[in-house]
């Protein structure tokens, strides 16, 4: 037996440097492995880190062997590290690679190199040789002397070397795999790794088959191996890092991002985003808390629905533009009265509301004050408002309901305020009123109106009334069409009842569409009939009708389509439809007059009359309202009328007095100069049919038809 070394041993403490390495390496994956996420991974790397310990200590023990049982020994050890390795790199691949469904291929390739690793430790000289004895000691220049044992390599040395081979061709094409999907990196430390190991098996089995003679290197291809892929593990974690904190990064701006949005929403939910002042939902909450206050500390507050009178007048008619500014400034003065006193809010649409809260114990008190401050924003809103090159004058109608009251929530004052609001409206606007609890009386009335409206509106329950309207020598010149609803339960239901609620719910735009063409539609039956009448149908039109942009349009599309001479028709409308754009109002009339139509001012003397209004619109007729008629008794009620109808014959109107129900009321305003009239002395308002006998009847008679 040879000396075993009689130089430095430099190989075998770069075994054990290596060995170390891999150890170090090993132990610190290892740890990292349990406390990171990626636990397979960095486990399967511990794994063969330590397996590539294993054998280089196994090699250091084959080298330094004094016997063949100690190198046998170190032999199986070896082979042993080597087939456990094998699939501790399966693995370590398969993860690193990111393959699915590698348990099969693990379970096999556990059972092969399980059922090697059986033989090796069985085999007397483990797999490698089939027989071992001592051959020529390995010599170094620097002095160092390897021992070596080997003997012919038998066919399962073959078998365990082409299985690692195996291994190495998987591997080779997941690294290219890797490759493709763009991890090229890692893919090339893999590749390197794998060539590193199929060139030091190869050498070592071409030293096992005596090809060379040399020292087996596989030892240092291990530590390579877990050098490259130590490294390339730890630029993928930098990697992992550096995009988790970027996430992170971005999670935190995103956030902040979330945070600022759910706070615009909170605002919006809470805030009116037009004018800046409290929501709806917002004035629920505010006035639940203020009415369980007021009830605990036995003081009353009241709160004031304000409804701008109109407002829908300007927004149709001029632009939303306007109205939003409108509403801004209305906002604003509102805001100011109300400074510490009250707590605003706009409901929606043209509603604001003001709730006042701890006036005083005595609800008289208290109402006192809501009815001041309502007086007060009446007053404030009808200043004038300009908005570009309008000047609005804001009337506003308000409903008052005092607090806390029997108990009731929000939503009940809110709705005995709106109840107030609606009389408020019915007594002619730019007024306010207070609840009283015989107002939900009528409001339910009300609400079972408008929805059998709509239902009576489908099933034919409105009809055409006509009332003759005549002149001085009793002659029939024309008559005004008039609406009633035959209700089956309700009976006759009078258009004072109704049309305010079709104004209200909208309905009454398929009302005056369907009236206008049941009008002319008649005028063309009675033509055809030949009815000796070729006077003027007037139809009443509502406000709301008349600001519609395509009002003139529609009217003149239903004229064109019957066929209907446009002198035939006079339409009515009251003061009301001129208040808030005196432009547009007029561009309209003046378009509806050029196309032949003539135009009533009715209601003459109710609104807001003013001669400058008057000078400029273009009218052809003046209605003095009945009022003003069934004033005639009186001194003054008379002086009234004549000045009216002289304001009509100074402007070349024709002047036609309404609700003429006696002979002397009618001498009268003969007197006076009127020369047409309409009313019940001369007949009551009739149906087609009767209206059509009632021409038969006083049509042909000469003279005053009317002489009763
Ligand atoms: P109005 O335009 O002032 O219509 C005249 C009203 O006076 C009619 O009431 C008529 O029946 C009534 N009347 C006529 N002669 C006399 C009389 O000698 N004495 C008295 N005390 N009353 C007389 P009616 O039909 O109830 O209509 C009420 C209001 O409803 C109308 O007032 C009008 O503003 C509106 N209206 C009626 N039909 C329509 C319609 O088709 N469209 C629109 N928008 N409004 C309508
Ligand atoms: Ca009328
Ligand atoms: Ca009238």
């Amino acid at each position: 037996m040879e000396p075993i070394a009689s130089g430095p041993p430099i190989i075998l403490a770069a075994f054990l440097v290596s060995a170390g390495v891999t150890l170090y390496a090993g132990i610190q994956t290892a740890i990292v492995g349990i406390v990171r996420h990626r636990v397979p991974l960095y486990l399967a790397f511990a794994a063969m880190s330590f397996c590539a310990t294993g054998f280089q200590f196994a090699t250091i023990g084959y080298y330094s062997a004094g016997s063949i049982p100690a190198a046998a020994l170190a032999l199986q050890w070896q082979a042993s590290f080597a087939l456990l390795f094998h699939p501790a790199l399966f693995v370590f691949v398969a993860l690193y690679t990111r393959q699915e469904r590698i348990t099969p291929w693990f379970v096999a390739i556990a059972l092969a190199f399980g059922g090697f690793l059986v033989a090796n430790l069985v085999a007397p000289n483990s797999l490698r040789f089939t027989t071992l004895e001592a051959a020529t000691p390995l010599r170094f220049p620097w002095g160092e002397t390897l021992a070596r044992f080997s003997g012919p390599p038998g066919i399962e040395n073959g078998l365990v070397r082409a299985a690692h081979l195996g291994v190495f061709f998987w591997a080779t094409w997941r690294a290219v795999a890797h490759f493709r999907r763009g991890h090229r990196r890692a893919a090339l430390f893999l590749a390197a790794c794998i060539l590193l190991v199929v060139a030091a098996s190869t050498w070592a089995a071409l030293i096992d088959l005596g090809v060379i003679d040399s020292v087996y290197v596989t030892g240092f291809s291990f530590l390579g191996l877990v050098l490259l892929m130590s490294a390339s593990l730890g630029m993928e974690l930098h990697d992992q890092t550096t995009r988790l904190e970027a996430t992170s990064v971005e999670l935190r701006k995103e956030n902040e991002q979330r945070g600022k949005a759910e706070q615009q929403v909170r605002r919006m939910a809470y805030q009116d985003h037009l004018t800046g002042l409290a929501n709806r939902g917002s004035f629920h909450e505010r006035l639940a808390e203020t009415i369980v206050q007021a009830a605990r500390t036995g003081q009353y507050g009241a709160i004031l629905l304000i409804d701008l009178d109109h407002f829908k007048t300007i927004n149709e008619a001029l632009s939303h533009d306007v109205g939003d500014q409108v509403l801004r400034e209305v906002a604003r003065r509102l805001i100011a009265i109300a400074g510490e006193r009250a707590f605003v809010a706009r409901l929606g649409g043209d509603e604001f509301v003001m709730v006042v809260s701890g006036v005083s114990t005595h609800q008289q008190e208290t109402i006192a004050t809501a009815r001041e401050l309502a007086e007060t924003v009446q007053s404030d809103l009808s200043k004038a408002l300009p908005v570009g090159e309008h000047v609005f004058n804001v009337g506003a109608s308000i409903g008052i309901a005092p607090f806390p009251s029997d108990g009731s929530t929000s939503k009940d004052i809110l709705r005995h305020a709106d109840m107030a609001l609606y009389r408020a409206k019915n007594l002619g606007r730019r007024t306010n009123e207070l609840y009283a609890p015989a107002m939900s009386v009528a409001a339910d009335e009300r609400l079972k109106l408008e929805r059998s409206l709509r239902v009576g509106l489908e099933n034919g329950e409105i009809s055409l009334y006509f009332q003759p309207q005549i002149d001085a020598a009793g002659r029939l010149v024309g008559a005004e069409a008039m609406m009633r609803w035959r209700h089956p339960e309700m009976g006759m239901i009078l258009p004072a009842s109704f049309i305010p609620i079709a104004e209200e719910t909208g309905l009454i735009h398929t009302l005056a569409t369907w009236m206008f063409e049941r009008v002319c539609d008649r005028l063309v039956a009675w033509s055809q009939a030949a009815v000796p009448f070729d006077g003027v149908v007037a139809i009443n039109v509502s406000p709301w009708q008349f600001t519609r942009p395509d009002f003139v349009l529609q009217v003149e599309g239903t004229l064109t389509r019957s066929g209907v001479a446009p002198s035939r028709v006079t339409l009515e409308i009251t003061e009301t439809a001129l208040l808030y754009d005196l432009q547009e109002t007029v561009r309209k009339l003046t378009a509806l007059r050029t196309l032949g139509i003539k135009i009533a001012l009715d209601d003459f003397g109710t609104g807001y009359s003013s001669l400058a209004y008057l000078r400029v619109l273009p009218l052809d007729q003046l209605k003095i309202d009945r009022a003003f008629v069934n004033d005639l008794g009186i001194e003054s009620g008379r002086a009234l009328v004549e000045s009216m109808i002289s304001i009509g014959q100074h402007m070349k109107l024709q002047v036609i007095a309404e609700g003429v129900e006696s002979a002397s009321q009618r001498d009268t305003l003969l007197s006076m100069g009127c020369r047409y009239f309409q009313g019940y002395l001369f007949s009551y308002p009739l149906a087609e049919q009767e209206f059509l006998r009632w021409i038969a009847e006083n049509h042909q008679a000469t003279g005053p038809s009317w002489g009763r």
